[in-house]
């Protein structure tokens, strides 16, 4: 297993005009190659602090980040983030425009995403046009245009309903996987974070430290939706749900 990412005692407080808040207390994990991570724990405990300070959208008050030479992180934001005014294939194309990367054959491997990925027929028109399921499926591909090794993916199916919940998980875990990416999931769902990851990171309340970590073995692993019926699935389920309503 290769290392690609370490995180070490990552400390954020964040200064408002009337008092400190203390969100991340200590925060340390690594990330091997391949691997799918999900973050879970109460809403508010720092879950998305994390995932920005990985993002280097904000800098972490103490602690350090070492992800290996050149390798490149991408971050989906929370909802889909997409454009109004653009086409779906002007979305998908926007990381690239901005990193100043944006040429033919950039554009030619956006348009093979789509095309693998069920948006052929669709990467002219607008997001209002499409099911919030394909939005996300747009907003992936969007993160996977600038050609990430590490993905951080923000509740990616929390906008959705349950059943969308269901279908597009496998939908976003099957592209992750066949395009060989390495992901970071912040959820607040059991179920979704057992039947997605290779490991999960349980945070307390805020401010947050990491209290349990758990390798996610299964009997017979396979879809997302599948691993749901998997024999060790409710014992995992059992222990987490434990951990997040312990009184810490
Ligand atoms: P989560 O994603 O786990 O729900 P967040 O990382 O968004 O939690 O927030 C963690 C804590 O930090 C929350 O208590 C939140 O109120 C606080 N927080 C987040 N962003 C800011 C900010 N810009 N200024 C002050 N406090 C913030
Ligand atoms: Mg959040």
């Amino acid at each position: 297993m290769k290392k690609i990412l370490e995180v070490s005692n990552l400390k954020k407080i964040y200064y408002t005009e009337k008092e400190e808040v203390l969100s991340l207390k200590d925060i340390s994990f690594n990330v091997n190659e391949g691997e799918f991570i999900s973050i879970i724990g109460p809403s508010g405990c720092g879950k998305s602090t994390i995932l920005s300070i990985l993002g280097g959208l904000l800098t972490p008050t103490s602690g350090n980040i070492a992800l290996l030479n050149h390798y490149k992180i991408s971050y989906m934001l929370q909802d889909d983030a997409l454009l109004p005014f653009c086409t779906i294939l002007d979305n998908c194309l926007l990381g690239l425009k901005i990193e100043g990367k944006l040429n033919k054959k950039n554009k030619d491997y956006v348009i093979h995403l789509l095309n693998t990925y069920g948006l052929g027929d669709f990467m002219n028109q607008y997001p209002e046009n499409l099911s919030g399921g394909m939005r996300q499926r747009a907003a992936l591909i969007r993160t996977l245009a600038v050609k990430p090794d590490l993905l951080l993916l923000d509740e990616p199916m929390s906008a959705l309903d349950y059943q969308s919940r269901l279908s597009i998980g496998d939908d976003l875990y099957r592209i992750i996987k066949e395009e060989g990416k390495t992901a970071i999931m912040v959820t607040h769902d059991i179920g979704e974070a057992i039947s997605m990851s290779d490991r999960i990171l349980v945070l307390s309340k805020r401010p947050a430290i990491v209290k349990k970590e758990y390798d996610i073995v299964l009997e017979n692993k396979s879809t997302p939706i599948q691993n749901r019926s998997d024999k060790n699935f409710s014992n995992y389920f059992q222990k987490i749900w434990g951990d997040l309503n312990e009184k810490n």
